[in-house]
């Protein structure tokens, strides 16, 4: 989604905006799925987008909006929406596959094993009886024996590099994996492994009545300091934010890039006090620096974050939670900027 959008999605409209592009998907038969509901947001929120336009066509051209269509929107126009999804669902089912090709090696090899030991058991018991005809059998079938062990241990072998292979395979996937859930700038998490970790942890805190508090963090005037020193400087400063948020958050908390100049911390199981002094820290940290450009030395002067904090509810979901923890973003940023305030604590924001 374009930033336009994301911070769209993120003010007072994003409702009203989501029920028209309800609405719209209904009107014109579109399943609810997450990906059309994406490009319908985007129908609806960016008259003039290129996805709008796509879909005003194909409304006029009377074509019925399937999967299909919309994938193929979303893959012409949003390309990161469903790359990161696509690829989770295919190392789920790659990495499922494999565990069952690996079990079904495990019991071929097993299998093989038993059935040389008891050709090994009968050869001795015959091996016994004192006969011609006995003793030929036996030669005979010690030859056999013998060959069936050969060719299990060439099989063994062959089993064994593909095992190996099969290993190597799933450590690449998980690589896969992880690189989707990461943030390629700062290493933190992304906005998807965000909204997973925010949805698993949300459920379990109000499942085990646990606290549970979430953080939400904007970086102050980032525009102006774009404008007056280079978006490449500004992404340095995005790093700088997200080294300070991330130390902050190390154990069970969660930190995130949730989207450009935007970040949030889950701290499951802590009271919003004890996330405040958390934050709190972390701002003064960040607001006492000041920052240099590396290639020349010169003054950047001190950035500023705001903050905005809620804790969990019960009743609360995903949603809800992060739409009170805006809602005390947008406090500190009324009230002056550089500062962290709770949600439903009345309508004072605490003070820098
Ligand atoms: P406010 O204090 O109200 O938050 O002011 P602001 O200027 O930070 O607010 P706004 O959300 O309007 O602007 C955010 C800016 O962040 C817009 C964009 O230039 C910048 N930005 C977003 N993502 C990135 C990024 O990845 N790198 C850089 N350098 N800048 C970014
Ligand atoms: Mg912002
Ligand atoms: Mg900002």
């Amino acid at each position: 989604m374009s930033t336009d959008i994301d911070s769209l999605l993120r003010s007072p409209k994003a409702y009203l905006l989501a029920r028209k592009a309800i609405e719209a998907m209904e009107a014109h038969r579109v399943w609810p799925t997450a990906l059309n509901f994406e490009l319908w947001m985007h129908f609806v929120a960016a008259k003039d987008s290129v996805v709008a336009a796509k879909i005003n066509t194909l409304i006029q051209s009377g074509v019925p909006f399937t999967d299909q269509v919309g994938e193929q929107i979303a893959a012409e126009f949003l390309p990161g929406a469903k790359l990161s999804g696509e690829i989770l669902d295919a190392g789920k089912s790659l990495s499922e596959e494999l565990d069952s090709v690996s079990r079904a090696i495990e019991s071929a090899r097993e299998t093989s094993e038993a059935y040389g030991q008891q050709l090994a058991t009968a050869t001795e018991s015959l091996a016994e009886q004192d006969s011609d005809a006995v003793r030929a059998m036996v030669e005979n079938l010690t030859v056999a024996t013998r060959k069936v062990r050969e060719e299990n241990q060439a099989l063994e072998s062959q089993l064994a590099d593909t095992t190996d292979e099969l290993g190597r395979l799933r450590e690449h996937l998980e690589q896969v994996r992880r690189d989707a859930m990461t943030d390629a700038l700062t290493s933190l998490a992304n906005r998807k492994a965000f909204d997973e970790c925010l949805e698993r942890t949300v459920g379990q805190a109000q499942q085990k009545d646990e606290p549970l508090t979430l953080a939400v963090v904007d970086i102050d005037h980032f525009k102006n300091f774009n404008d007056t020193w280079g978006h490449q400087t500004g992404d340095q400063v995005i790093r700088y934010v997200a080294s300070v948020i991330g130390r902050m958050a190390e154990g069970a908390r969660f930190a995130a890039r949730y989207g450009g100049e935007e970040f949030a911390v889950v701290f499951p199981g802590e009271k919003a006090s004890v996330a405040l002094a958390a934050m709190e820290a972390a701002r003064e940290e960040i607001s006492s620096r000041i920052l240099k450009r590396r290639s020349t030395n010169e003054d950047l002067g001190a950035i500023t974050i705001s903050v905005g904090i809620a804790e969990v509810k019960a009743g609360d979901l995903p949603a809800s939670l992060l739409e009170r923890a805006d809602g005390a973003l947008y406090a500190s940023k009324r009230s002056g900027r550089n500062r962290s305030s709770l949600a439903d604590l009345g309508s004072e924001p605490r003070a820098a």
